[in-house]
């Protein structure tokens, strides 16, 4: 489909039948980025006081919560003041779905769901407004990067979720909106000429997609000498996972040394923050109060903590301080770029990606996956820490480049990192199951679920 189509009648047509005003909420952002700290800050505490307001006045859960935190959104004079209200929890969510939602929300709620970082389903609600608004903030970072509207987009994802339902009409409308999506939650050699040959078909602009799976695609198709050369993708959006720089580094490659840019959200979370061309991850400042918490109190400048979010568009499920479980910290200062949006870090790892060492340390899973990563001939690995002192390791190898000495490596340099006293199992197999959400972990850490919860 020719671009300007799409960008100019289908999509605009297609948003104005289903009541969502992404281009007019895209048009407000692309003002707004340049706009000062200090007047973004301004427009947060109206935008929150509404919220909250409303949330007082029609979601039953937030009424009987500000009453018995003795919060009342009409008297607040900053920002600052409606954190005396308790975080929202994913268990609260669980518990008080039906008393979260907003009945009477203009347009309706749309039922969505995810596996969570702990494995267990969430489902939540989102309303056109809050559709509108993930969606705008989308558009506008791929604009920073040269991707507009109606760009052919291609969707190497993960999640078996995203096809089982309407998937006759959303592969329709994939088409009108020149996105395509490539579903490939079990991806395997075989499966690796396939989509290599609809990518180069379809040639897309930009790439989005989970940077385990796409780190994947690109090395086996390496490995079978599938090069793409003369194609049009000038950049790789990574989403929904810790983009490492390894992958980074090899997805670059493949594709020619193109920018693998990544941006930080979650299902439940929204469009949370995205690196802009000077590789600043700014936050959608007008769409969010975005905090850092360590131990149930602001983080102190520079420190890391649980990103705590409250999404300012969501109305028809308020999220309001909903705890992620994911660390980060905040950036300082102005970015190069112009842009008056706040800055953070990079997400750390999600509370799965730690493992928790028999002397109490919370270690970065990546000093493990370091290990098993180094040895010659390891295709494809998981990591399950059932205990503190028990691990147990997946590994699916290339037989005939995978030492003998192995297993003794990975176990020593286990040993060498978490203690001497852990116990390491190897196991050989030919299959790593994936998590039901699709996404692949590296590291699942029983331990480390524990200690959040
Ligand atoms: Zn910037």
């Amino acid at each position: 489909m020719h671009k300007a189509i799409v960008k100019q009648i289908l999509f605009p047509l297609h948003e104005k039948i289903i009541g969502r005003k992404t281009l007019s909420f895209l048009k407000e952002l692309e003002a707004l980025q340049w706009e000062s700290p200090e007047r973004l800050e301004q427009l947060r505490f109206e935008k929150l006081r509404k919220l909250l307001v409303h949330a007082r006045k029609n979601v039953p859960f937030y009424a009987r919560r500000f009453a018995d935190a003795g919060f009342d959104p009409e008297h607040m004079h900053s920002i600052d003041d409606f954190k005396i209200l308790p975080p929202l929890t994913k268990a609260d969510i669980r518990r008080n779905l039906e008393d979260l939602k907003w009945n009477a929300c203009p347009g309706g709620l749309f039922r969505y769901n995810t596996g969570g970082s702990t494995g267990e389903p969430l489902i939540f609600y989102f309303d056109r407004r809050r559709q509108a608004y993930d969606a705008a903030a989308r558009a506008l970072t791929h604009r920073w990067w040269g991707v507009d509207i109606g760009d052919r987009e291609l969707y190497l994802w993960g999640s078996p979720l995203e096809m089982k339902k309407q998937d006759r009409i959303k592969t329709l409308r994939d088409t009108l909106t020149n996105q395509v999506l490539i579903s490939a939650f079990e991806i395997s050699p075989q499966q690796v000429p396939a989509i290599f040959a609809r990518m180069k078909k379809f040639n897309p602009k930009c790439i989005f997609g989970y940077p385990s799976t796409i780190d994947l695609f690109c090395r086996m198709a390496l490995n079978q000498g599938l090069h793409l050369k003369n194609h049009e993708i000038q950049v790789v959006f990574s989403t929904a996972e810790v983009l490492y720089d390894h992958q980074r580094q090899s997805i670059s490659d493949y594709f020619g040394g193109i920018p693998v840019v990544d941006g930080y959200g979650s299902r439940e979370g929204g469009f949370i923050s995205h690196e802009c061309p000077e590789h600043t991850r700014h936050v959608m400042d007008p769409n969010y109060v975005l905090e850092i918490v360590n131990d149930g109190s602001a983080a102190e400048p520079g420190k890391e903590g649980e990103i705590v979010v409250t999404h300012l568009d969501a109305w028809g499920m308020p999220f309001i301080r909903y705890r992620t479980g994911d660390i980060a910290r905040m950036g300082a200062g102005q970015c190069k770029c112009g842009r008056g949006f706040s800055s953070m870090s990079a997400v750390r790892g999600r509370a799965t990606d730690f493992i928790i060492t028999p002397d109490g340390r919370w270690q970065h899973a990546l000093s493990i996956i370091y290990v098993v990563r180094d040895i010659e001939g390891v295709e494809e690995f998981k990591i399950f820490q059932h205990d503190v002192d028990d691990i147990q390791v997946l590994l699916r190898t290339d037989k005939d480049l995978y030492p003998a000495d192995g297993n003794e490596r990975i176990i020593a340099g286990f040993r060498k990192r978490m203690g001497p006293d852990v116990r390491v199992r190897i196991e050989m197999v030919t299959e790593i199951p994936k998590e039901a959400s699709g996404k692949h972990r590296y590291v699942v850490s029983k331990v480390a679920q524990q200690g959040l919860k």
